[in-house]
């Protein structure tokens, strides 16, 4: 029996200058069922959050550029209600004070433990409702995406995508013009114990292609031999 479709999952920027740190994050989140996402920089975050909301953001404060403090500011002057859990080293209550002032959800000092920052996040999940991505269906180039019921129209026909399909499509148009590795779309398109060959992937991507009617005259999913994958049209 195939296993029963994953709901779309919550969204996470992830918004940390420290590579190795991201990347922990990352990876723990993604192994939680999260679709995960990383900017090093407050514009970049803010960039990335405009382009595609993110159910919840967790927020260093000491960036390069614009700092943690201001990426919260600018999103709340802009009426955002996204919840914001930051994420600093600088243990002073003001700090804690401030952010919490400018509409920051939730406070973690580091060091901190995986466990209590899923912990936090799940919590504040669960007070914020439903994630961004069930509320919403997108729209790219000639492809209708429907994020609550899993379908694919092209006009009025539906392209009937498999759940898998339908998982590396949501994860490319999530972030269109991105080059996804083979590694990435597994780590976010299937469950965070099975382990599919990469050379799976592969194949799901082949059908899909077809799916959509992908073609050099009408490129949709560009293939990097080494890279990976890349969505190319624009999402709404
Ligand atoms: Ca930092």
């Amino acid at each position: 029996m195939p296993p029963p479709p994953t709901p779309p999952s919550s969204r996470i920027l992830v918004v940390e200058d420290e590579s190795v740190l991201a990347e922990l994050v990352e990876t723990n989140l993604a192994a939680e069922g999260f679709a995960v996402v990383v900017a090093t920089d407050g514009e970049t975050a803010l960039e990335r959050h405009a382009a595609h909301p993110a159910d919840l953001i967790v927020l260093d404060l000491g960036l390069p550029g614009i700092g943690g403090f201001e990426v919260l500011r600018a999103l709340r002057r802009k009426q955002d209600k996204v919840p914001v859990l930051i994420l600093t080293s600088r243990a002073g209550s003001e700090d804690r004070i401030q952010g919490l002032h400018y509409g920051a959800d939730d406070y973690l000092s580091k060091p901190f433990a995986m466990l209590e920052l899923v912990a936090r996040i799940r919590a504040i999940l669960r007070r914020a409702g439903p994630p961004e991505a069930a509320k919403r269906a997108l729209v790219s180039g000639p492809f209708k995406i429907n994020l609550v019921q899993f379908t694919v129209h092209r006009g009025r026909v539906d392209l009937n995508l498999s759940m898998k399909e339908f998982r590396l499509l949501e994860v490319m148009t999530a972030h269109p013009g991105r080059v996804h590795s083979r590694q990435d779309l597994v780590n976010l398109a299937w469950e965070h114990d099975a382990r599919p060959t990469l050379r799976t992937v592969d194949k799901h991507i082949q059908t899909l292609r077809r799916k959509l009617g992908d073609s050099d005259e009408h490129p949709v999913i560009q293939t990097l031999e080494r890279e990976g994958y890349r969505w190319l049209l624009p999402v709404h």
